[in-house]
C-alpha cells in the first residue's frame, strides 16, 4: 500500500480505468479514485470503454469519464481497478501496457497479478472498499461525491448487503461513507427505483427461457440479441436478471448465457456469448470460469465464448451432471 501511495504522489498525470460492461463497483471505484486523485492535485483521465448504464448516470463526475482509447494521452501512471486481468479494460489494454507504471487494484481471487504494483484483496467486499482505504492513505477528505460513488460500489457488489462478501468491515466502511454524506435512500432509489416497460418485457422472456438440469441443481437462462431488439432494450437491462435463476429452490449454480452484439462468424451458428455463473455457496464458479479463460469470485464469475448456443448449452448440461 505504502509504495502505491508514494507512486501516486509522485505521478503527474494518472489514468484510472475499469472493466468493460461496468457494474456499480467498477463505476463507483473509477469515479471515487479519479475524484480523489484530482483533489490531490493530479491531472486525471477516467476511462471506461463501455457506455455508462442509465442507473449510474446520477453519480457526480460521470460526464468526465472518457470512452475512447485516443483520449488516453501522456499518462505516467495507470490505476486499473476491478479487473482480474488487464484485457478486461478492453481495447485500451495495449495503450496501458505502454504506460510506465501500472497499478492493479482488485478483489477478484482470480486476479492474474498484472502490472508493476498490486493491491489485491480477495476478502474485500468490493474494489470500492479497497479504494476507500487508498483514499484514506492519500489523505484526501471524503467529499459527498466520493462517498456516494464508493457507497454505490459496495451496495451493488454485495447485492445490497446480502452476499457472503458482506462483513463487519463492510458496515464500518459504509458507516464512514454515510457520515461523509452518502445517502442510502437516494442511491437505492436511483439504482432500484424504476424499471422501463421494455426491461420488464425482457425479464418476461428471460424467465421464460429458464431450463433446469436433470438433477435439479443448475438453472440456465439464455438471452439473445433478438430478444433485446424485440423489447427495445440494451445489454445493461439484463443486469441482475440472473438472480431470478439463482433463487429457484435447490439450485446450486445459475447460468446466464447472453449473446453479445459484436463479433461472431457471419456464417454458421457461431456467435459471441458472455456466460455468467452464480453459485449459492457450495460450488466455486470462479474455478469453472477459469477453465474457459474467464474468472471472478467463488460465488459470481463469468467467461466469454464464441460458439453455437446449442454447443455451450450442452457443455453446461455436462457440467450440471458433475454437481
Ligand atoms: P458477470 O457475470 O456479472 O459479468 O460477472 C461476474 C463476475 O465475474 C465479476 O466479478 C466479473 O468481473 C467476473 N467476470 C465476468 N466475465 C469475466 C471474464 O470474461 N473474465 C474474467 N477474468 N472475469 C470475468
Ligand atoms: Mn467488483
Amino acid at each position: 500500500m505504502k509504495r502505491i501511495i508514494d507512486k501516486l504522489s509522485d505521478s503527474r498525470r494518472i489514468l484510472v480505468a475499469t472493466h468493460v460492461n461496468p457494474d456499480g463497483d467498477a463505476i463507483g471505484s473509477l469515479l471515487a479514485m479519479g475524484m480523489a486523485l484530482e483533489s490531490a492535485g493530479k491531472d486525471v483521465v477516467m476511462y471506461n470503454e463501455s457506455p455508462i448504464p442509465t442507473p449510474y448516470r446520477f453519480l457526480y463526475g460521470i460526464d468526465q469519464v472518457v470512452h475512447h482509447p485516443e483520449e488516453i494521452t501522456q499518462c505516467d501512471t495507470a490505476v486499473v481497478i476491478d479487473c482480474g486481468d488487464l484485457d478486461r479494460v478492453g481495447e485500451a489494454a495495449d495503450i496501458i501496457r505502454q504506460i510506465s507504471v501500472v497499478i492493479n487494484i482488485d478483489h477478484h481471487v482470480t486476479n492474474v497479478g498484472f502490472g508493476d504494483y498490486q493491491l489485491i484483496k480477495p476478502g474485500a467486499c468490493a474494489s470500492a472498499g479497497i479504494i476507500y482505504e487508498v483514499i484514506k492513505q492519500l489523505g484526501v477528505s471524503l467529499t459527498v461525491p466520493i462517498a456516494t460513488a464508493l457507497y454505490t460500489g459496495i451496495l451493488t457488489d454485495t447485492g445490497s448487503f446480502r452476499f457472503g462478501n458482506t462483513s463487519k468491515n463492510t458496515f464500518s466502511i459504509c458507516e464512514a461513507l454515510v457520515a461523509a454524506g452518502a445517502n442510502p435512500a437516494d442511491v437505492a432509489s436511483h439504482l432500484y427505483g424504476q424499471y422501463s416497460i421494455g426491461r420488464l418485457k425482457l425479464l418476461n422472456k428471460a424467465l421464460d427461457s429458464i431450463e433446469i438440469s436433470r438433477n435439479g441443481k443448475l438453472s440456465l437462462m439464455a438471452l439473445t440479441q433478438q430478444m433485446l431488439r424485440d423489447t427495445g432494450t440494451v445489454p445493461e437491462d439484463i443486469d441482475g436478471m440472473i438472480n431470478y435463476a439463482r433463487r429457484i429452490e435447490n439450485i446450486d449454480v445459475a447460468v446466464l448465457i447472453r449473446e453479445k452484439r459484436n463479433g461472431g462468424s457471419p456464417t454458421g451458428n457461431n456467435r459471441p456469448y458472455h456466460v455468467s455463473l452464480r453459485s449459492n455457496g457450495t460450488v466455486d464458479v470462479a474455478a469453472i470460469a477459469a477453465t474457459y479463460g474467464g474468472g471472478g469470485h467463488a460465488s459470481a464469475a463469468g467467461f466469454q465464448v464464441e460458439t453455437a448456443l446449442s454447443e455451450i448449452k450442452s457443455k453446461i448440461w455436462a457440467l450440471a451432471d458433475t454437481l
